[in-house]
């Protein structure tokens, strides 16, 4: 056994003594994660939990089977806010572990040293209340009202506040668990298989995943199927509309198929979530996790879908393997998601949200400042969440557009589902992607070549001038009616019939600064106040806090009470601090909605809003 001792408080890994075994591939070195996975890795992971709703813990065992470069004697585990009870060997005895300094964003580092022959470690641990991963909520926090639920969210660096475990995208694991839950609640995870037994659930995920992919979620849900290989699941009071509006998962699996190869997670599930759910969706492996604010219940707002499936190519199997390198997750997903959404629902509704897309982003380019506006962004010392700016999703697609419109979009195809069957199951750079770019597609297309700056793309500001700009036929009908608008044209003469969601969007997002007696005559005709659907609404919201529109507040209190989205929160809270008398009502909305949000939007809102927990 080699001394312990001298690595005792270094934090940075070692130079990899000797290659690691089974031929692993060398893991990048990530910012974010204290593992030092050239010197020992996680290769499967074994999970033996308890959730415990009344402490709001999760008690467990997690047992690493171990790969380990020949002489490397310390096994480093993130995790943040963790108990650690014990760490033993696959015989049973007891391992030698301390923790290393903890960092605000990265938590503690668990450092364990390892016999001789040691190949499984097991961690007794259980989480924290506040683990930032776990949202628990109350029955009332629910749709239906009668039971708990809880659900985890671990990317980017949450895992770690529920597992102990390598948390780093640069490492793979496959994984299984064994989850015990009060009786009569359903429990789900992002897994290849399931099966139940008694109180007992058991999981498989038999494809190596990193760490932010692993999800689990618990509460009085149903199941339904929607497809040959596709089910939705959701609270009882949720299952029939969430069926309904998923109804084209499986053509959205096909159309993805056809130009960018195989489904290879064998089921595509969605698990609609209660309304508390930080995010649109989350791409977790086998099971989406979606918001239930994308039932409009005309299918309108279905993209979401699309954009976390195309993940099951970009991101889930193909992965950013630190999250600098997170555009490649995003911005090739945001990319697939338009075609997707073409093929199934055809040209004019791609061509509107992409146009949508590319309008928020140049809203927020205007505020972004400079270093956060680069697809290659540097988040030394940030948490990575600092990154999930419309940046990495809307201008990283725009690179693959204008590579499009370079090579044609055959070529382009054939390029794309070569980078996904070659880096199938593996975790990639930025680097690894732009050698890979320049080799297959740029080398064999000159004209292409000398047509782009790539490096001006990956690591510049702004939008680069030859960004492809979008535009939608269905949109000049749009902004021919805002136009008579401007001039005087009563709302009930506007030319609206017929309009769908986006043409709406593009409505609003173009009345500039309404006064409030124009937001009156706006809502009288097109009751945009008790419109069902959560993107119009969000936005009409914020035109109301704006102009001082009141109409709205009973709505707009109950809309922030219920629904802990950031993408809407965020925008609403916003427009509330830039109004005349709004800090106090954010201030005293903020304090009775916090408890119902998660952690994630916690955190956002948190530090715009100046909130100090005394
Ligand atoms: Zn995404």
């Amino acid at each position: 056994m080699r001394p312990l001792l001298p690595l005792l408080f270094v934090a940075a890994c070692q130079t990899p003594p000797s290659p690691m075994p089974n031929h692993l591939p060398t893991a990048a070195a990530d910012l974010h994660s204290a593992a030092c996975p050239n010197e020992v890795r996680s290769t499967h992971l074994d999970l033996r939990l308890v959730l415990d709703f009344d402490a709001q813990r999760v008690t467990g065992t997690a047992t690493h089977t171990i790969a380990r470069a020949f002489d490397a004697a310390v096994f480093v585990v993130d995790t943040h806010g963790l108990e650690i009870q014990a760490v033993r060997d696959e015989a049973g005895n007891w391992l030698p572990h301390w923790f290393g300094p903890k960092d605000e964003h990265l938590g503690t580092p668990l450092r364990i040293g390892l016999r001789g022959a040691t190949t499984k470690v097991a961690i007794d641990y259980r989480s924290a209340p506040d683990a930032e991963a776990m949202q628990w909520l109350h029955p009332e926090q629910t749709n239906g009202g009668k039971a708990p639920f809880l659900f985890t969210q671990g990317q980017a660096i949450l895992t770690r506040t529920w597992i102990p475990l390598q948390d780093t995208p640069a490492v793979r694991i496959t994984w299984t668990a064994e989850v015990a839950a009060p009786s009569g609640m359903v429990t789900v995870m992002s897994a290849t298989e399931r099966q139940q037994d008694g109180a007992v659930v058991r999981f498989v995920m038999d494809k190596p995943v990193p760490s932010y992919l692993i999800a689990l979620a618990c509460g009085d849900l149903e199941r339904r199927e929607i497809g040959p290989r596709c089910a939705v699941w959701a609270e009882p009071s949720t299952i029939e509309l969430a069926a309904k509006e998923l109804g084209d998962t499986e053509a959205m699996i096909a159309a993805c198929e056809r130009e960018f190869g195989p489904y290879r997670w064998g089921r595509y599930d969605v698990l609609v979530l209660p309304p508390s759910f930080p995010f649109g969706g989350m791409e977790n492996p086998c099971l989406t996790f979606a918001t239930p604010t994308i039932l409009a219940g005309d299918r309108s707002l279905v993209s979401l879908i699309a954009h976390e499936l195309a993940h099951s190519w970009s991101g889930n199997l193909v992965t950013n393997a630190t999250w600098r390198d997170f555009w490649l997750n995003e911005g090739f997903t945001v990319y697939l998601e338009n075609r997707i959404m073409a093929t199934v629902f055809g040209d004019e509704r791609a061509a509107m949200e992409q146009v949508l897309g590319m309008q928020e982003l140049a809203d927020e380019l205007k505020e972004l400042p400079a270093a956060d506006q680069v697809l290659h962004i540097d988040l030394a010392g940030r948490n990575p969440d600092d990154g999930m700016t419309g940046v990495p999703y809307q201008k990283g697609a725009a690179f693959l557009r204008r590579l499009e419109q370079l090579v044609g979009r055959p070529a382009l195809d054939a390029f794309l589902q070569a980078w996904f069957d070659q880096h199938a199951f593996q975790s990639v750079t930025t680097d690894t992607f732009l050698a890979f770019l320049d080799r297959e597609l740029l080398s064999q297309h000159p004209e292409a070549r000398s047509g782009i700056d790539v490096d001006r793309w990956v690591r510049g500001t702004g939008l680069p001038s030859d960004a492809p700009v979008p535009d939608s036929s269905l949109f000049t009908a749009v902004d021919t009616a805002l136009q008579g608008w401007r001039q005087g044209t009563a709302a009930k003469e506007l030319p609206t019939g017929g309009w769908v969601t986006q043409q709406w969007l593009r409505f609003l997002a173009g009345l500039g600064t309404p006064t409030a007696a124009q937001l009156q005559t706006l809502d009288q005709q097109f009751a945009f106040t008790r419109s069902g659907n959560s993107e119009i609404l969000c936005s009409w919201l914020v035109l109301a806090v704006r102009a001082d529109y009141r109409a709205v507040d009973r709505r707009l209190e109950l809309f922030l009470m219920t629904v802990g989205r950031r993408k809407f929160l965020k925008p609403i809270y916003d427009a509330l601090l830039a109004a005349p008398d709004g800090k106090a009502r954010a201030m005293a909305i903020y304090q009775k909605a916090r408890p119902r949000y998660h952690a994630v939007s916690q955190r956002t809102l948190d530090a715009m809003l100046g909130w100090t927990k005394s």
